[in-house]
């Protein structure tokens, strides 16, 4: 068992994602050390609680660091795999938007450093795809439908989640549907529906706090350390098949 601390670079450390994953990581001192925090801009103090901080423009002068969680913004993200790459490090990242340059980046980067990019870092959405998959394979002919619900800020639809839960139920043989609700504050949920003659089954995941993404990627910074180069799934993490 691992007795030392994962020493981490949280980038886009100012961010919610970023300031979640800075409290959840000070809150397990024996699992995480976060040994940088890089952010945007200029930080207004070197050191905050311990942490030493530092711009973006710094990120080639941070200190050593067995993993890094990347949080940010498509404009940084190139500089955080670059910095990956150059010290031989893992890299998880929940940036979205990445264009399919960075995308290609990413796929030519895991031939060197592990490496684990996720739409959804929830351990529980990572448990449903595999369940999904399974009941699709249990059930073939019965009717597959996804719904997903979300805050009525989000303006994409279906959600990426839905979608890769989709791609989990096509993967056992179903063709599902989709369908999205936007309303009030909700924070995330999906429901798989698997219909048959006379049955129905539900799966259904509700994320209520945002924290299950910084949680969730602390986990596979830690389940990265000491694998091979390559490009790891939340899903292949918890289930042994990465
Ligand atoms: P935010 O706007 O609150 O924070 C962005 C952070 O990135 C800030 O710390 C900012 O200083 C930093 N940043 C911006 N440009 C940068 C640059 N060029 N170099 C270095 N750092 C830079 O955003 P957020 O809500 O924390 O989300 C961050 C990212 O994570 C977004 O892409 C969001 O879509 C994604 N996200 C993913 C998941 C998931 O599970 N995969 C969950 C939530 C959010």
């Amino acid at each position: 068992m691992n007795t030392t601390p994962l020493r981490v670079l949280i980038h886009g450390a100012s961010g919610r994602m970023g300031q979640a994953l800075m409290r959840l990581a000070a809150e397990s001192p024996a699992n995480w050390q976060v040994v940088a925090a890089v952010t945007r801009r200029a930080p207004a103090q070197r050191v905050v609680d311990g942490v030493p901080h530092f711009a973006a423009a710094e990120l080639a002068g941070v200190p050593d660091f067995d993993a890094a969680i990347d949080f940010s913004l498509p404009e940084g993200f190139d500089p955080v795999l670059a910095l990956c790459v150059a010290r031989a490090r893992p890299l998880v990242s929940g940036t979205t938007g990445l264009s399919p340059e960075q995308r290609g980046k990413l796929d030519a980067a895991a031939a060197t450093i592990p490496l684990l990019w996720a739409s959804n870092f929830s351990v529980g959405v990572a448990v449903l795809n595999e369940l999904v998959e399974r009941a699709a394979r249990a059930l073939p002919g019965w009717d597959c439908d996804i719904v997903e619900s979300h805050h009525v800020h989000k303006k994409d639809a279906p959600s990426g989640t839905a979608l890769t839960l989709g791609e989990s139920a096509q993967q056992g043989g179903a063709q599902p549907r989709y369908a999205s609700l936007r309303a009030g504050d909700i924070v995330g949920e999906h429901l798989v529906q698997f219909a048959g003659q006379g049955e129905r089954i539900e799966l259904v995941h509700r994320a209520t706090n945002r924290d299950i993404f910084a949680r969730g990627a602390l986990q596979a910074a830690s389940g990265l350390a000491g694998r091979a180069p390559g490009a790891y799934t939340m899903r292949g993490l918890l289930f042994g098949d990465a």
